[in-house]
């Protein structure tokens, strides 16, 4: 018999997924096939052929992406600060480890440097390997790719992306730091004078609090801040936000110029309307 993760179980012969990232929700997916697992330093990195999703990543036992829905989160965070920035060329993307903000980001032809700065290379390597619908396999060579701690890693920079892109996994175990003040202010600090980051800021329905610090410590460091918003089905709530700080461009999505980019969800119509909010974030984000 097969032994699984405490996250896999077989029920009446089919084999089940539960993810259980909060105490109060599961969400269980049916899946055809485990294609990797291998525990890493830092957490455990496994790749499964879903019914639903296809083929999806997940770290100890929690979705990462999918490829089905991760050109959604990933068109997103990438697409939205690279278009609101007239003329990037050196960014930085940290976490991402299954490349496909960098494979994203890859396309627009003004950048000459896209550093990524992820933590556990097993997660590149296997998303490389075995997830090529979400990481193309991204072999271009403007992408370095740097393994180890995105929030060291900061620290030591000055003055030197026009874009910062934060892809992080959820506020735990490594991730945790991506989430506290000091890490804002050393992003803005790796920023150029007229750099723009982004941060993936969770659920507008089940993170409030945690969407709710993210944008007050970006509206405290930054003249310009600004949650925008996309769909992502496997993530919990289905809704998901983004939070962006500008140290001098106006974030002004109607007047930005979309370049030419082979997307599946990202365009002009969808730049402009990401950033319209509903009445009860609004009135989150207006609070003190
Ligand atoms: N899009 C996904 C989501 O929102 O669930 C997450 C994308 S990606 C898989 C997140 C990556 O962040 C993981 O590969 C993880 O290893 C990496 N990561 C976590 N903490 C990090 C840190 N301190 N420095 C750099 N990368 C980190």
């Amino acid at each position: 018999m097969k032994t699984y993760p405490e996250w896999l179980k077989e029920v009446d012969g089919s084999l089940w997924l539960t993810e259980d990232d909060r105490s109060l929700l599961k969400i269980d997916y049916k899946i055809k096939e485990v294609i990797f697992s291998k525990q890493s330093p830092l957490q455990h990195v496994m790749i499964v052929d879903s019914y639903d999703f296809g083929k999806m990543l997940i770290l100890d036992g929690v979705v990462q992406t999918t490829a089905v829905d991760g050109h959604i989160y990933n068109e997103m965070i990438s697409h939205v600060p690279l278009t609101l920035h007239p003329h990037p060329k050196k960014i930085l993307i940290i976490g991402g480890g299954d490349c496909g903000a960098a494979r994203e980001a890859a396309k627009h032809t003004s950048l000459e440097q896209i550093d990524m700065v992820e933590i556990d290379e097993l997660v590149v390597k296997a998303s490389k390997e075995y997830l090529q619908e979400v990481s193309g396999n991204l072999s271009d060579p403007r992408v370095n790719f740097i393994f180890t701690d995105g929030i060291k890693f900061v620290q030591e920079k000055e003055n030197e992306y026009d874009v910062i892109i934060v892809d992080s996994s959820d506020p735990v175990g490594p991730a945790e730091a991506l989430f506290e003040y000091d890490f804002y202010a050393h992003i803005k600090q790796a920023l150029k004078k007229d750099g723009i980051a982004v941060f993936q800021s969770q659920s507008p329905i089940f993170h409030r609090e945690m969407l709710k610090q993210t944008y007050s410590y970006t509206k405290e460091l930054y003249p310009g801040s600004a949650v925008f918003q996309a769909v992502v089905p496997t993530y919990p709530g289905g809704m998901w936000t983004f939070t962006i700080g500008t140290k001098r461009y106006l974030i002004e999505p109607e007047k930005a110029n979309v370049p030419p980019l082979e997307t599946k969800y990202f365009n002009q119509d969808i730049l402009k309307g990401c950033f319209l909010l509903q009445q009860d974030l609004k009135n989150l984000l207006s609070q003190e």
